[in-house]
């Protein structure tokens, strides 16, 4: 059975020491947990501090975003090698905040995912329609041509190391979280997608995170559904016990459906 995945995407949000309190805190509740992977995203400014505190843990660390070259004349801007080292091993790309503010397409984010695997970075890449696309009954083509663009000549062996996350841009910070119905069905298309392009097997293999909206009391029944392997969280993962609430949940549906 595949370990769900439950990541924090702490935005931008939290000093470094703000960060430094959160993490201990969300380590002290999160100690006897094995059956859950569980990754920290948070701001650049605070991977090199947590990185240590995260080391005797079962927490992981990732970045929000990375630049696609290792290194150059590209102001402002961080790249693989230096979220390597300091830690990370995750890295969360084409977040539709980085869509929507800084017009990154899907070509752009392909190159990025592709680097991130080079340097044996796990991609969180994040697909999703926005309202507008819902209300015109375009979200299958939209998640499809994102699907199709970003993971662009990635090989088997690279998208069993790749993580999807499907967040409706409409469902995110917003509170309105799409039913678990509709995310198990866009999140089975993408599935089906998977096993178009992979076979079977490897579709099968491969984590589809959910994202937006994700609380402590929507998250035992989004995790439920078949093709809903986890769940990426924003807002709720500012707030040490909904993020601690949110991986105890998600663990206690799980072992409750595997008891059925
Ligand atoms: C996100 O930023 O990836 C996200 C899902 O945010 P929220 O949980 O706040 O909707």
């Amino acid at each position: 059975m595949k370990k769900p995945l439950i990541a924090g995407n702490w935005k931008m949000f939290k000093t470094i020491r703000e960060a430094v309190n959160l993490v201990q805190t969300i380590k002290a509740g999160i100690y006897k947990i094995t059956d859950c992977q569980i990754v920290i995203c948070p701001p650049f400014t605070a991977l090199a501090g947590l990185s240590p505190i995260l080391a005797d843990s079962p927490l992981e660390l990732g970045a929000q975003n990375m630049h696609p070259e290792n290194e150059g004349a590209y102001t402002g801007e961080i790249s693989p090698l230096m979220i390597k080292e300091v830690g990370c091993r995750y890295v969360i790309l084409g977040h539709s905040e980085r869509r929507q503010y800084f017009k990154e397409d899907d070509i752009f984010i392909n190159e990025k995912v592709k680097t991130a695997l080079r340097y044996s970075l796990i991609p969180i890449l994040c697909v999703g329609e926005t309202l507008d696309q819902r209300n015109a009954r375009q979200q299958h083509e939209a998640v499809k041509l994102q699907f199709e663009q970003s993971l662009k000549d990635l090989t088997k062996e690279d998208i069993l190391k790749t993580v999807i996350a499907y967040e409706p841009v409409w469902a995110i910070g917003t509170g309105k979280t799409a039913t678990p119905e509709q995310a198990e069905q866009m999140q089975s298309y993408i599935r089906r997608l998977l096993k178009e392009k992979y076979g079977d097997e490897i579709a099968g293999k491969v984590l589809i995170l959910y994202g937006g909206s994700v609380k402590p009391d929507n998250i035992g029944e989004l995790i439920k559904k078949p093709n809903i392997d986890g769940a990426l969280v924003g807002g709720a993962s500012l707030k040490a016990e909904s993020f601690i609430q949110i991986v105890m949940n998600a663990t206690k549906a799980l072992e409750a459906e595997a008891a059925r």
